[in-house]
């Protein structure tokens, strides 16, 4: 065959393997923000044949072959093509590697086990969830081995969410972040006593909440022809294309910061997709890099531009505007200040900003034990509960709100974790080298201006991309040097020593 006539078919195919995606991404949008109780079932039947239509389009002799020729060819194609080519093969390889009827028994132990946690989680009983999570365990053990049999299982997993990221990097990272922040977490919460803002738990009419969302896209410079928001329990952010993003939140009349920044954060992640480059519209290439990286971004905008002063002092005037009531004889600085509010808590999706990594420095020590058999799941929670102790100073009263807290390992998601953490190591790190570069926070500032700049230097260096680079070569592309996680603990240290006055 000739390589042109291979290119061409293989091109195709990704447009036909990403209108699955789409087909299937829309329909997973709409069974979460507007389809009825009932349609679950036709639903799970729909998703299930195209599922598997699109598995078949993919594992198959023909496009493996295909694949394995453009590899053989690489050095003849263009840049592009052979990034797609390689990221494809790499996934046909992972794939191949594990036994069929494993990967089965695996999905339907997946099934079981999700099912099985959000039972347990609401009846605190970790005992039911038990025996199913050391199944996950022992495949995750099992594939990580079949991936790369002669790597340590742990880093193998870590990789899968973040290319490049090994326990080796994540120990030093960690230690930093334990040895200089515990202390830190410990002074604040000794002080904490006197920090109280009735204005966050005031009344927020949802209507009111649902304009001053569109006006937060304004801020960011987020195109509404190509990206909406929804509501949701949990916010997340889905793309179909660059020119179809959909973020969501969840509105609580008593906590207008929880949709507030839920839309910021979420923000951040629509973006990175909407600004992908043109050329890689339909290829396999036209998403973020990786977790990390897409969390640097979220994080990015909800923590270091949002929870700026700059930033709490620019929207201040609208949050008036919207909620006159509510704000009255509240300044600026409380605004602030109740944003930043830092105190170790048992949650880790409504942890802030200083306490977050601790909460994934707890589940990295875990997993890292789990994987290697060191740590049983039998005595996962009592382990679980030393920690938080140990990093946050707090008991944990129930496995509701400890072990069983988030759906992750239920789901087989190990490795996971660290990549929340990474990333706002990572923010940090690229806010110092954006402040070199441009007026960060001038640009925050005006009062008539959006964060379009700032968006701008990030697309040049990061978005426009998507998966054609490496998360190591985009935070150089960034930083002109390897990630420095000291960016992030002394950033966090500035702040909240300045913020409570140590
Ligand atoms: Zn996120």
């Amino acid at each position: 065959m000739e390589i042109k006539t291979a290119v061409e078919i293989f091109k195709k195919h990704q447009i036909k393997t990403r209108a699955y995606e789409h087909a299937m991404g829309m329909l997973y949008y709409d069974a979460r923000t507007a389809a009825p109780r009932d349609s679950s079932e036709p639903l799970g039947q729909t998703l299930g044949v195209l599922s598997e239509e699109s598995y078949k389009l993919s594992v198959n002799d023909d496009f493996k072959a295909l694949v394995a020729f453009l590899i053989k060819n690489k050095d003849s194609l263009d840049f592009q093509t052979r990034r797609e080519a390689e990221e494809i093969s790499d996934n046909i390889e992972k794939t191949g590697k594990i036994p069929i009827e494993e990967y089965s028994e695996y999905q339907m132990l997946i099934n079981e086990s999700e099912h099985v946690w959000h039972q347990a989680k609401l009846a605190n009983d970790y005992a039911s969830f038990e025996p199913l999570l050391a199944k996950v365990v022992e495949f995750q053990r099992r594939f990580a081995h079949y991936w790369a049999p002669d790597k340590d299982p742990y880093d193998t997993l870590l990789d899968k969410y973040e290319k490049g990221l090994t326990c080796e990097i994540l120990d030093k990272y960690f230690s930093d972040i334990r040895t200089k922040l515990v202390p830190l977490i410990k002074k604040i919460a000794a002080k904490n006593s006197s920090y109280d803002f009735p204005f966050t738990r005031a009344s927020y009419p949802i209507e009111k909440q649902r304009e001053f969302s569109s006006y937060l896209m304004d801020v960011m410079s987020i195109d509404k022809n190509r990206c909406v928001i929804g509501e949701t329990e949990h916010p997340f952010t889905i793309e179909f294309s660059k020119k179809d993003v959909r973020i969501t939140t969840n509105y609580k009349e008593k906590n207008f910061l929880s949709n507030l920044y839920s839309v910021i954060h979420e923000g951040g992640h629509a973006l990175y997709e909407l600004n992908t480059g043109d050329s890689l519209m339909g290829s396999a290439l036209a998403h973020g890099i990786s977790m990390g990286v897409h969390e640097s971004q979220s994080r990015f905008f909800e923590n270091i531009i949002g929870r700026s002063k700059y930033f709490t002092n620019k929207i201040f005037p609208k949050l008036v505007e919207f909620f006159p009531e509510n704000f009255k004889g509240v300044s600026p600085d409380d605004l602030y200040r109740a944003v930043n509010k830092s105190e170790p808590s048992l949650i880790r999706t409504e942890a802030d900003e200083l306490t977050y990594s601790m909460h994934i420095l707890v589940r990295y020590e875990l997993e890292k034990r789990l994987i290697s058999g060191e740590l049983s799941t039998k005595e996962l929670p009592e382990a679980w509960n030393e920690l938080y102790e140990k990093y946050l100073g707090i008991t944990v009263p129930d496995d509701t709100h400890g072990v069983l807290q988030d759906t992750h390992w239920s789901g087989g998601s190990f490795g996971y974790f660290p990549s929340y953490s990474i990333g706002s190591a990572y923010a940090a790190q690229i806010l110092a080298s954006m402040e070199k570069d441009i007026d960060v926070w001038g640009c925050v500032s005006d009062p008539s201006g959006d964060l379009a700049p700032i968006v701008q230097w990030l697309t040049e260096r990061i978005y426009k991309f998507g998966m054609m680079i490496t998360p190591s070569e985009a935070i150089f592309n960034c930083c002109s040097a390897a990630f420095d996680p000291s960016y992030y603990t002394d950033y966090l240290i500035k702040k909240f020593t300045k913020i409570y006055d140590l």
